[in-house]
């Protein structure tokens, strides 16, 4: 049996458009991606980066155009429906709204019980007994559990949203964007809990993310994507330290440090125009329309691969990165037109 929880090769999933437009949309444009053991591994972009999709598709609410994937080493791509009720045991996902997942006819207890009993994996006293358990690991009242999601908060509902994915004890858990629905002021608290509970349970959890210093906080690696690629991937350390890509070098410019000092002293990079529409992504590098350092026709005319550009894992796709490992400085470009404004 394979050691890594997840392996994701080749990913692609498209999108038709109507016959008359003959085109189609390239959401996800050839993903590898791999989870071990417990091990978080965060999933971020702008929105339109395909990420949402990348998640849909590893838990299969979305088909894949091609591509396979495994879970625990067991080829679950084109898994009728019946055989994905097993694999849903293994795999849950938490999602952004947890208003609209959760049943507003059922209350909290009966929907947290619904997966227990429809894998019958537990009954009569023992379920309720579990109920009650996993209510309070994600921190509701056990009053609580005769509510309808209506009458409970935004961050309630997403702990109940957490008790159910987590009452068939999944070894994966994929969570698209679980806290960006949320009041600022319960963020933190979700987030503590989602990671006391991984600690706690041990899962493994692909993060899908925009807001870095969550990822930061959580994950043991990141993927970044662009246009529906994977375009760098590291253990979170090193990509926070030092970003090899020029565009997780411009996202991590707008994130915000702690520190106002530092805060003060550096140097945002606003990327831009908008992400370019996967119909028609650009050619070669599909970051050159926006890259401050693009050299055409070499970024323009071919794609950079994704490889291991330091000899220590850490993954990223750009012509620019020299041998040793050292990435172009995208604070020194000069402005040109297809350049960034520093602000
Ligand atoms: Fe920029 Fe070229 Fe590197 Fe792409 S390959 S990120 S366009 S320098």
């Amino acid at each position: 049996m394979s050691e890594n929880v997840l392996e994701v090769r080749q990913l692609k999933k498209y999108f038709s458009l109507p016959r008359s437009s003959g085109g189609s949309v390239r959401a996800v444009d050839g993903v590898d991606l791999t989870i071990g053991q417990g091990e978080v591994v965060g999933l971020v972009g702008e929105s339109g980066s395909g990420k949402s999709t990348v998640g849909k598709c590893i838990v299969r609410l979305l088909e894949p155009t091609e591509g396979t994937i495994r879970l625990h080493g067991r080829d679950i791509t084109t898994a009728s429906r019946r055989q994905l009720r097993g694999v849903r045991t293994e795999m849950q996902m938490v999602f952004q709204d947890p208003y609209s997942t959760l049943n507003p006819r059922m209350t909290i207890g009966d929907i947290v019980a619904e997966p227990m009993q429809l894998h019958r994996l537990a009954r009569g006293r023992e379920l309720d007994t579990k109920v009650a358990g996993l209510l309070d690991k994600v921190g509701l009242a056990s009053h609580l559990r005769h509510r309808y999601p209506h009458e409970l908060s935004g961050g309630q509902r997403q702990r109940a949203g957490l008790a159910r994915s987590l009452s068939v004890e999944p070894s994966l858990l994929v969570a698209d964007e679980p806290v960006s629905a949320l009041d600022v002021s319960v963020q933190a608290a979700v987030l503590n809990l989602l990671m006391d509970l991984q600690r706690d349970m041990g899962f493994s959890c692909l993060f899908i993310g925009h807001d870095l210093a969550t990822v930061e906080f959580l994950c043991d690696r990141v993927a970044v994507m662009y246009l529906g690629r994977i375009v760098e991937e590291v253990n979170t350390t090193d990509l926070f330290r030092a970003p090899k890509h020029p565009y997780t070098q411009s996202l991590l410019s707008a994130a915000v440090v702690p520190d106002p000092k530092l805060q003060r002293t550096r140097q945002r990079i606003v990327l831009q125009g908008d992400i370019p529409s996967p119909i028609n992504p650009p050619t070669g590098c599909t970051f050159h329309t926006r890259c401050p350092v693009a050299q055409l026709p070499l970024c323009s005319d071919t794609s950079p691969t994704l490889t291991d550009v330091t000899g220590r894992s850490h993954l990223a796709s750009c012509h620019l990165i020299t041998a040793d490992g050292t990435a172009p400085d995208v604070t020194l470009s000069q402005t040109t037109e297809n350049a960034w404004s520093k602000t």
